[in-house]
């Protein structure tokens, strides 16, 4: 790994996004965060500032959209992370008539999260693990630049 991608593995900013569901991944996740902030990942809004776009609850027709453009806004390197067994499997709502489960459908996933409720822990080693092998993988030519039709 570069310098450069060293400290920005040591810095990293994630989009969260509740894709549908009870939203108990999502606040999991930002509970996390506030207990152990010391593990340098952030919050932010602005998918173009985002290494991580990471997704829990269903993903619907309307929802698989958002996603496409949020993804397609990051720069790379970038990774996505499924938190949940409903964005990981789609869980019970997999047989919903507007359902297009799991995120895996929509988007490249990097890493999956499994559980219902994940284990804070699991979440934050998932975004730590997957930036740290985004980056050495980025090195030689780890690609996600192409773009997603919607
Ligand atoms: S996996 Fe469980 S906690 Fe997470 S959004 Fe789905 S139902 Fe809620």
């Amino acid at each position: 790994m570069s310098w450069l991608n060293g400290i920005r593995a040591k810095s990293i900013s994630v989009m969260l996004i509740n894709a549908g569901g009870c939203t108990g991944c999502a606040r999991q996740f930002q509970a996390a965060l506030l207990l152990d902030s010391g593990k340098g990942i952030t919050l932010t809004g602005n998918p173009r500032h985002a290494d991580v776009l990471f997704v829990a609850g269903c993903i619907n027709n309307k929802s698989a959209d958002y996603l496409k453009e949020i993804y397609n806004k990051m720069p790379s390197p970038k990774a996505v992370i499924a938190a949940g067994a409903c964005a990981c499997e789609g869980s019970l709502f997999r047989s919903e008539e507007n359902g297009i489960n799991p995120l895996e459908k929509v988007l490249p996933v990097n890493t999956y999260v499994r559980g219902c409720i994940p284990e804070m822990d699991k979440m934050l080693e998932a975004v730590i693990n997957v930036v740290e092998d985004g980056y050495k993988e980025y090195k030689d030519g780890w690609d996600h630049d192409t773009e997603l039709e919607r």
